[in-house]
């Protein structure tokens, strides 16, 4: 089963993804948290990235398809995989149909602006294993290092307000069309919309029922 959770940045996807791969089994596809690791690698895809996520833009299609795929083949798993950050443009849709990777069901988290706002200057990550934190909405147990590791977390580049302001506005007009893609389509892809500005928990719940609610549908 193929999932894409959908949303402008800050709405609770990484979170949210994480919660759903650890409670069904999932693998998580984050687009965003494999170019940042292509970038801390400096690999030549990491590099033709970093200036371009720095500034709150989007990568070109071509190079994030291929990366996509690339990841595909590397590991393919039946359970399915949730699709976070990706596609973010009617291009990466279609691609994705082109590579197999029908999505089954969508869910988008419509956030509003001030939470947005809130939730991205207050975010830190532990930048290897992808985890997310916040100042004060879930701090680590001891300040500015992960829990896990015990290594220091860092504010990402494009949190920072001048990147914010480009990428709300590239979400607007690159990736909202791709949810108009969906329902134009005649699919009848099953789609959750609810609210990101609610707490993790109760987020994360209102999703799982929607999961298991698929997976007894295609029982
Ligand atoms: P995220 O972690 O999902 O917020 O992504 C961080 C940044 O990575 C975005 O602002 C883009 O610059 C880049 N990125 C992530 N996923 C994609 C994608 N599917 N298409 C283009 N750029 C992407």
């Amino acid at each position: 089963m193929n999932i894409i959770i959908m949303g402008p940045p800050g709405s609770g996807k990484g979170t949210q993804s994480q919660l759903l791969c650890e409670k069904f089994g999932f693998r998580h596809l984050s687009t965003g948290e494999v170019l940042r690791a292509a970038v801390k690698a400096q690999t030549e895809l990491g590099n033709k990235a970093q200036a371009i996520m720095q500034s709150g833009a989007l990568v070109p299609d071509g190079l994030v398809v291929q990366m996509v795929s690339d990841w595909m083949a590397a590991d393919s798993d039946a359970k399915g995989v949730i699709f976070d950050g990706f596609p973010r443009t009617v291009l990466q849709a279609k691609a994705m149909e082109n590579l197999a990777l029908s999505p089954d069901a969508l869910i988008h988290l419509d956030t509003p602006h001030d939470v947005i706002i809130k939730r991205l200057s207050g975010r830190r990550i532990h930048l290897d294993s992808g985890r997310i934190y916040h100042l004060e909405y879930n701090p680590p147990a001891r300040e500015g290092v992960d829990d896990v590791t015990g290594e220091p977390l860092v504010q990402r580049e494009d949190d920072r307000p001048e990147s914010i302001e480009k990428r709300l506005q590239a979400y607007q007009e690159q990736t909202e069309p791709v949810l108009h893609y969906y329902s134009a389509s005649g699919r009848h892809l099953p789609l959750l919309t609810l609210t990101g500005a609610g707490a993790a928990d109760a987020v994360g719940d209102q999703l799982a029922d929607f999961i298991h609610g698929l997976r007894q549908a295609s029982a």
